[in-house]
C-alpha cells in the first residue's frame, strides 16, 4: 500500500478512509495517533496489526466535543468538571463505556478512555468522518511515539493509506490518563496536566499509579523498558559524569536541557530551557539520536509535580543508569 502524507486541504480523503473502515494517522497536540472508527471491530483489528500491539492494550477514543463523549461513555460530574477545565487538551478520562464503542477498542474492558484533542485537524477529522476515532500512538508497539508526520511515515510507511500532516505536536508526550471509573480518582499515566492541577480541579485527592506493580521505581530505568530507542540509552543526573563517559565514545550523544550543555565537548541534542520544551522535544530527539548515533545519555529531571509526565517517559526510554 502506498502511504501518502496529506495536508488538511485533503482532509476529506482521510475522513472517507475512517468512515469506510480504514486507518489514518492524524496529528494531535500530544503525539500523532493511528485512528479508526471506534465502533468497528474490523477496523480496530487493523490498528493492532499495523502496530504489532498486544491485544490486551486498549485504545483511547477521541471525540470532538463533550456531547460526542456522551455517546461513548457515561460522563460523571467529576468528568464533566475536568473536560470543562482542560478540554480540548491533553487529558484522557477513563469512564464506564457505552455500547457504541466496540469491545475490541477497549480490549474487552467495560471502561473507555475519552479524550477531546486540542488539535483542530484532529477534531475536524472526527467531525468530517462522522465517527468517534479510537487511536493509540502512531508508532510500532514498544517504540518511541512520533511527533511529526515524517516520523509517522518512517514508522508506518506501506501500512496505512494516509498520514494527515498537522505540523509538529505542541505538547510532545502522551495525555495524562485519569480513571474516574473506580471509587476514587487515579492517574494511570502522568502527562503535562499535573496531579496538583487535577486535585485542585476535583477538590479531592488523586492517587498516582506508578507502574503495573504499585511501588515506585527505586532508580530511573529499573522497572520500565518500553517507549525505547533502538540504541543503548543510559540515564544520568550528573552532567559532568555524563560528559566524561561520552567523551570516550565518539558515536554517543547527550540529550539534556540547554542550560547543562557545553557545546565545545562532544555531541549534544538540546531539550531547550523549560519543562514544556523538554516534553515537546524529547521524542524527536530520541528518534533523531537513533538515526545518527549509537548510544544515548539521557538526562533525568529532578522529581516534582511538573516533571512527573516527562520523567515517566524518560525512565521508560532508559535501559540502564550511569553509575
Ligand atoms: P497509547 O497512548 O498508544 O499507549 O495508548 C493508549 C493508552 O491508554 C494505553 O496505555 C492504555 O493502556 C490506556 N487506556 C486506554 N483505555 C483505557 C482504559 N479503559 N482503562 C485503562 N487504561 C486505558
Ligand atoms: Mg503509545
Amino acid at each position: 500500500m502506498e502511504t501518502r502524507i496529506i495536508t488538511t486541504k485533503e482532509i476529506a480523503l482521510a475522513a472517507a478512509e475512517i468512515a469506510c473502515g480504514g486507518l489514518v494517522a492524524f496529528p494531535t497536540e500530544t503525539v500523532y495517533g493511528l485512528g479508526a472508527d471506534a465502533s468497528d471491530p474490523v477496523a480496530i483489528d487493523k490498528i493492532y496489526a499495523a502496530k504489532g500491539r498486544p491485544k490486551d492494550n486498549p485504545f483511547i477514543v477521541h471525540c470532538a466535543s463533550i456531547s460526542d463523549a456522551e455517546k461513548a461513555a457515561y460522563i460523571t460530574e467529576d468528568a464533566r468538571k475536568l473536560f470543562e477545565l482542560f478540554s480540548p487538551g491533553p487529558l484522557t478520562v477513563v469512564l464506564k463505556k457505552k455500547p457504541l464503542v466496540c469491545a475490541a477498542a477497549t480490549a474487552g474492558l467495560d471502561t473507555v478512555g475519552i479524550r477531546i484533542p486540542a488539535s483542530p485537524a484532529a477534531r475536524l477529522l472526527i467531525k468530517k468522518s462522522g465517527k468517534l476515532i479510537a487511536a493509540p500512538s502512531a508508532n510500532i508497539s514498544g517504540r518511541v511515539s512520533p511527533t511529526s508526520a515524517q516520523e509517522v511515515f518512517e514508522a508506518l510507511d506501506g501500512k496505512i493509506a494516509y498520514i494527515l500532516d498537522g505540523g509538529e505536536c505542541s505538547v510532545g508526550i502522551e495525555s495524562v490518563i485519569i480513571s474516574l471509573a473506580g471509587d476514587s480518582p487515579v492517574i494511570l499515566r502522568p502527562g503535562k496536566i499535573t496531579r496538583n492541577e487535577l486535585q485542585q480541579a476535583l477538590e479531592k485527592d488523586v492517587l498516582m499509579k506508578t507502574s503495573a506493580g504499585d511501588s515506585a521505581p527505586v532508580a530511573p530505568g529499573m522497572k520500565y523498558t518500553h517507549y525505547s530507542p533502538k540504541i543503548p540509552t543510559v540515564g544520568f543526573t550528573d552532567i559532568d559524569k555524563a560528559t566524561a563517559a561520552a567523551a570516550n565514545e565518539k558515536d554517543s550523544v547527550i540529550i539534556a536541557p540547554e542550560s547543562l550543555l557545553n557545546w565545545e565537548i562532544g555531541n549534544f541534542l538540546s531539550l531547550g530551557f523549560t519543562i514544556d520544551s523538554a516534553m515537546r522535544r524529547l521524542y524527536s530527539s530520541l528518534l533523531l539520536a537513533e538515526k545518527e548515533f549509537s548510544k544515548i545519555y539521557l538526562f533525568v529531571f529532578p522529581d516534582g509535580d511538573d516533571t512527573d509526565g516527562l520523567n515517566n517517559r524518560i525512565r521508560k526510554a532508559i535501559h540502564s543508569d550511569l553509575e
